[in-house]
């Protein structure tokens, strides 16, 4: 059998490494966030260090945590810390921390402390954090401002001396606004290392560029370069304009192509990859997909689980394909002689839609094409080199690997779609429910007792979706491509209220700081404070399934309060607005949810163009999946 598939060629990852780090003239460090911009974050991970990367980078503790559960020793920065994030685990696991407050650094000081304590009883080594400091330089996002470096800094400086803490460096992030702001960035981050020096402090990394900073403006290349997108084959500039070094894709995103009924009777083709599975909504005709014989196909329309597609040139197989798919029914997949799979996302080099072309068509930017891919979808690591020459399946990323509640630690920021599933099974009836898309990003198995309980037959829409949903659970449910929209109104997504009781989407403020008026926020500023104010960092962005382009209309409800998210949506975090209210660190925001005054999910699905359904089931991995049944 043929399912939905991405293939990442490590020998294109790690030419793109080495090329990057010749480029550079200097020490790399590879940032393998967001599962590696959906490459898959261990093998990603270990191809870097071949190719010569000095250390990794990822967003969370949990990340980071993950890699070394793989059994990666290399030094490991993480960046985006939760406001009751269990330290230890970082200190133990030798994590380095980029903190961006003095109320992080105190929390970080606490646990230090305790531990400490601990280890003086059981005779062991004294722990210190391993941690950079970040400073706001324009970007408006993490790190401090600058008007609180000199209590920040003196208070780092007093924890190094008490030996808590060991400030290894000195890190920031440009905006791309334009050539002229980032070299402002560059002077004010020359500001910092001095106001830091000036305090005792003595960080022997300074870091300010991703890939588009260390391409084009070497003086910010300072002592180690943040290497992302660039390093899976994309130009950081996007596809209109070249990186100026050699790159090759990485990624290809495999799908086979099945005959499907349309809603007038007439027969056609699809692919069995859709919205679900992360892939942006485009207009019809906008992308051209080819297959192995010479075939090419036009894009018609992405839907939930699977893409319409049309041949433009019909390979010469498809009176068979169409032939044998008869025979097996009105609608279906060949057997496997016969199955074609087309390149859904590939290398332009070869004819194929890239990233950039899809990006293109959905009016984003490459890293979301990329980052948005479901890490549910198996991936495979071709390789030519001898060592590594084997193909081998990664298991899609767990879904535990966000940190959980209660005594458990707590090594991820809150990010949670909690599932009522009380509310779920007081709306089944005993009709079929479609539980495609792992139950819509519910998660099959957390709703299958309830489905049992009503008496309801499980149905999904895609052969892949049967093997897996009979895997994961033992039961084989039946295949319906077409299965009606009644089958999906137990999950609440289209509600009278536009509110689905079932699921919401939670989250917590990692970071609360005062800005000045003229404060730009996120890449290329397209959102300017026009007074002071206070603004409060999400830690959830495109790849955790905001899309993109929700940036400017979109707003949540932050500690009870409907709040813009202002600037625009970044892979790994938004900014919103907290006006002249100063919530603490930790307080909740609800994404969605049916709470009084919470956007709704069709909130979402309007300023996203993305059906509710696929909103759900495109969530990435660092989302943990909760349970809500219980309401406080
Ligand atoms: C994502 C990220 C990077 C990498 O950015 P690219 O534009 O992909 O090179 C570097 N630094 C930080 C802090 C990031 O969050």
């Amino acid at each position: 059998m043929s399912y939905p598939r991405i293939e990442v060629d490590l020998d294109a990852f790690r030419h793109n490494v080495r090329t990057l780090r010749e480029a550079m003239g200097g020490p790399v460090l590879a940032v393998v966030k967001a599962n590696a911009y959906g490459h898959g974050a261990v093998e990603v991970a270990r191809a870097a260090l071949e190719a010569g990367a000095d250390m990794l980078g990822v967003v969370d503790l949990a990340e980071a945590l993950a890699l070394r559960e793989a059994g990666i020793e290399a030094p490991v920065l993480a960046w985006m810390l939760g406001a009751d994030t269990t330290w230890q685990e970082a200190f133990d696991a030798e994590i380095e921390l980029g903190v961006s407050s003095l109320v992080q650094l105190d929390a970080l000081a606490h646990d230090a402390l305790a531990w400490r304590a601990h280890r003086a009883l059981d005779g062991g080594p004294a722990p210190v954090a391993l941690v950079h400091l970040k400073v706001d330089t324009g970007l408006g996002r993490g790190g401090a401002v600058e008007a609180d470096w000199g209590a920040y800094f003196a208070r780092a400086a007093e924890l190094e001396r008490d030996g808590l803490i060991r400030v290894r460096g000195l890190l920031s992030h440009l905006s791309g606004a334009s050539p002229d702001d980032d070299r402002a960035q560059v002077a004010v981050f020359e500001r910092a290392h001095a106001a830091a020096l000036a305090t005792g402090l003595d960080p022997a990394v300074r870091h300010l560029s991703a890939t588009a900073g260390g391409l084009r403006i070497p003086e910010a290349r300072f002592d180690l370069v943040r290497l992302g997108v660039a390093m899976y084959g994309l130009s950081p500039f996007g596809g209109g304009d070249p990186a100026g070094v050699e790159l090759r894709p990485a990624l290809r995103l495999l799908a086979p192509v099945v005959r499907v009924a349309s809603d007038d009777g007439t027969r056609g083709w699809a692919v069995e990859v859709g919205a679900a599975h992360g892939l942006p909504p485009v207009g019809e005709g906008d992308l051209e997909l080819a297959d192995a014989d010479g075939g090419r196909w036009r894009v018609v329309r992405v839907e939930t689980v699977r893409t319409i597609v049309e041949p433009i040139v019909p390979p010469p197989s498809i009176e068979v394909l169409a032939d044998r798919v008869g025979a097996a029914g009105d609608e279906g997949r060949a057997d496997d002689a016969v199955v074609r799979d087309l390149v859904v996302i590939g290398d332009p080099g070869r004819g194929e839609p890239g990233a950039d072309a899809w990006a293109a068509a959905a009016s984003t930017i490459n890293y979301e094409i990329v980052a948005r891919l479901h890490a549910d979808l198996p991936r495979s690591y071709a390789a030519r080199r001898a060592d590594t020459a084997a193909r081998h399946a990664q298991a899609p990323a767990p879904r535990t690997l966000a940190g959980g509640r209660g005594t458990a630690p707590r090594t991820a920021p809150a990010r949670s779609l909690e599932v009522d599933v009380t509310a779920f099974e007081r709306a089944l009836d005993g009709s079929p429910v479609d539980v495609s898309a792992d139950a819509y990003g519910l998660g099959v198995a957390r709703i299958l007792p309830a489905l049992h309980a009503a008496g309801a037959v499980p149905v999904v829409r895609t052969s892949a979706d049967v093997d897996r949903v009979e895997r994961e659970t033992g039961i084989r449910p039946q295949l319906d491509p077409s299965a009606p929209d009644a089958t999906r109104d137990a999950y609440g997504f289209d509600d009278a209220s536009g509110r689905s009781p079932v699921v919401s989407l939670r989250s917590e403020l990692v970071l609360v700081k005062h800005v000045e008026a003229g404060q730009g926020v996120s890449y290329g500023y397209t959102w300017v404070a026009a007074a002071p104010t206070v603004l409060g960092l999400v830690p959830v962005g495109y790849a955790d399934g905001l899309v993109r382009r929700v940036g400017g209309r979109a707003w949540m409800l932050v500690d009870g309060v409907r709040r813009p998210i202002v600037g625009r949506v970044a892979m790994d975090q938004v900014v919103v607005d907290l006006g002249d209210s100063e919530p603490a660190p930790g307080a909740p925001v609800v994404i969605f949810g049916d709470d009084p005054g919470a956007p709704s999910l069709r909130d979402w699905a309007e300023w996203s163009g993305v059906r509710p359904e696929a909103l759900t089931a495109s969530l990435g991995p660092r989302i943990r999946r909760g349970d809500r049944s219980v309401r406080p």
